[in-house]
């Protein structure tokens, strides 16, 4: 297969099969939880819809869904020529669609959060796991069993 065929077939795997996903989120490194303010701030972000908490070899990260804006509706990039380092750094053959991404740990939800403190018996996120917990069954309790929406 020549470089243009090669091109043309990731493109399709990109716009087609996989929608663009790289293009849909943000990501930063965060530094390694250890105190109970730590894990308090992982529980306040994984309290926001799109959040999600993850560690992998490289090190935790926070990943955010939200839509690039020049991501065009036909799931190619607006500003290919212009657009930023970490797109082109991307490696399209080892990415969230097409790789195989070994989380070491992978927190989607608050109750992730709190599975993952109690089942590593860790001290300095017990009473955040306890207030998440407590939180969980006053939802549960309350008329409705959701939570109230949010103030306008
Ligand atoms: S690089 Fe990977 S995640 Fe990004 S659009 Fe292509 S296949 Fe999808
Ligand atoms: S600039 Fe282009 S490649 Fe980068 S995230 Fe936006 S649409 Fe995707």
């Amino acid at each position: 297969m020549g470089q243009d065929d090669d091109l043309e077939n990731q493109l399709r795997i990109c716009t087609l099969e996989c929608s663009a996903r790289c293009c849909r989120y943000v990501t930063t490194s965060i530094e390694p939880p250890r105190a109970t303010v730590d894990w308090d701030e992982i529980r306040w972000w994984l309290a926001h819809e799109g959040a999600m908490v993850t560690k992998d070899e490289d090190g935790w990260l926070l990943h955010v869904q939200t839509r690039c804006r020049h991501l065009l509706a036909d799931n190619t990039c607006g500003i290919y020529d212009t657009r930023m380092m970490a797109c082109e750094a991307h490696d399209a053959e080892a990415c969230e669609f097409t790789g195989d991404l070994d989380y070491q740990v992978l927190l989607r939800s608050e109750a992730d959060l709190a599975d993952h403190l109690e089942r590593r018996g860790l001290k300095r996120g017990a009473e955040v796991a306890k207030q998440i917990r407590k939180t969980a069954r006053s939802r549960h309790n309350r008329p409705g069993g959701t939570a109230s929406p949010p103030s306008e």
